[in-house]
């Protein structure tokens, strides 16, 4: 039998505002200069940013699986939430983030395209096709939080949560409760375990749709970039705790040093450490209306750290992007099929309502499935009552039709 510990919180963070926690990294980790593990971090991006500069870049492709570790309440997180979450993310990766027009003059010339975009990931580890998705329900409550003797956390294994996937070749993310904390990620080469190198995100704070888009301060799905920024080797914007003398930093030039995180969102000039703030930047703690940009600077710290510590994620090709920029309406919908449940979930990027009617004909001509879209983002193409094979699937918009053929396996 394993025993299950309650996490204690040796020491409360003194950015506690009563409410939630940004983010847990700072207590898991310590990336403090004189800390031998964080000096070799530096040593390695440094010289893997001396190996990129004689490379020209494009977009790398990285595939993400989604384990939702959920309790009642809390299930079903649903698709569409999780391909909302992926175009903020996406989005904000790409120096595209919908806070950016709030930037000040003196900050818009540092945003940049981090070109790294993450996806679903479309093959598991065993070579079958997947959504990308994986949903385990518990009855723990805040199971991010449960270590069991030895220090490992429970949500990342399946005696109580969900194992991860080769983390050499997938992005990891855990959604589950996580008592007052919004997230937290593994930093690189710091993992306690391996099975642990990922990213995990409260389950309340995922995306900026369903229950998350009133989720308070925290609905517009940002987190999950701030997290994704501590993955790729970023620390906060202010370095590690909270120093008046500002002798801790960053380590990244373009970046301004502040003394400690900012709450809220500010306007204006914010000054400390001799220098005006960038309390706008992912990696502060301000709300998700606040955040906006990676700089240049951090940009190439997340590159560099890619290139040294998760040298085998991209993928070939690229993949399937939900961006909603095409000239047929069919073109905005998303397919993913689960055999398990021989169900299609059909994904609407631009919103309800293109599609009115769905039919669906077996390969002989016959009628085996009607519905109408009701629901805004997604339409459930349930099929386990038909026999495996191939049907063609007819989309009624109102005065253009589409049919796509599809398998049932
Ligand atoms: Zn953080």
């Amino acid at each position: 039998m394993r025993t299950i510990l309650l996490y204690m919180l040796i020491s409360l963070p003194m950015w506690v505002s009563g409410q939630a926690i940004r983010c847990d990294v700072d207590r898991r980790f310590d990336l403090s200069g004189d800390q031998k593990a964080y000096q070799q971090f530096l040593t390695r991006i440094h010289r893997a940013q001396s190996q990129q500069a004689i490379h020209s870049r494009s977009v790398i492709f990285l595939p993400v699986v989604i384990h939702v570790v959920a309790r009642e309440p809390f299930m079903p997180i649903t698709e569409a939430q999780v391909l909302n979450q992926l175009d903020v993310l996406n989005a904000d990766f790409a120096g595209l983030g919908e806070n950016i027009p709030s930037l000040g003059d003196e900050f818009t010339s540092l945003v940049t395209d981090a070109q790294i975009r993450f996806c679903l990931a479309t093959v598991d580890p065993q070579g079958q096709p997947t959504s990308g998705i994986t949903f385990t329900s518990t009855e723990i409550k805040d199971i991010a939080l449960q270590t069991e003797q030895g220090g490992r956390i429970a949500i990342h294994y399946d005696q109580l949560g969900k194992s991860g996937w080769d983390p050499a070749r997938y992005i990891n993310i855990w959604v589950g409760e996580y008592g007052d904390i919004l997230g937290s990620a593994s930093f690189p080469g710091m993992a306690p375990f391996p099975e642990e190198i990922g990213v995990v995100l409260d389950i309340r704070h995922f995306g900026s749709i369903g229950d998350a888009g009133g989720a308070g301060f925290y609905n517009r799905g940002h987190t999950l970039t701030h997290e994704m920024g501590h993955f790729f080797g970023l620390k906060h914007i202010w370095g590690q705790g909270f120093d008046t003398t500002c002798e801790d930093s960053d380590d990244i030039d373009d970046t301004p040093n502040a003394e400690g995180p900012f709450f809220d969102c500010p306007s204006g000039v914010q000054m400390s450490c001799g220098t005006s703030n960038m309390y706008q930047n992912f990696m502060d703690f301000t709300d998700d209306r606040c955040l906006a940009a990676f700089t240049a600077g951090q940009v190439a710290v997340m590159q560099a750290a890619q290139s040294a510590y998760y040298p085998g994620l991209p993928l070939e090709g690229g993949c399937i992007m939900h961006a909603a920029t095409y000239d047929q309406w069919y073109d905005n919908l998303v397919w993913s099929y689960d055999s398990q449940s021989q169900a299609y979930v059909i994904y609407n990027v631009d919103g309800w309502p293109y599609v009115k009617k769905i039919s669906v004909y077996s390969a002989d001509g016959k009628l085996v499935h009607e519905g109408y879209w009701v629901e805004e983002w997604s339409y459930l193409l349930d099929l386990s009552n038909s026999a495996p094979g191939v049907y063609f699937v007819k989309l009624d918009s109102g005065g253009k039709d589409y049919v796509r053929k599809i398998a049932v396996y």
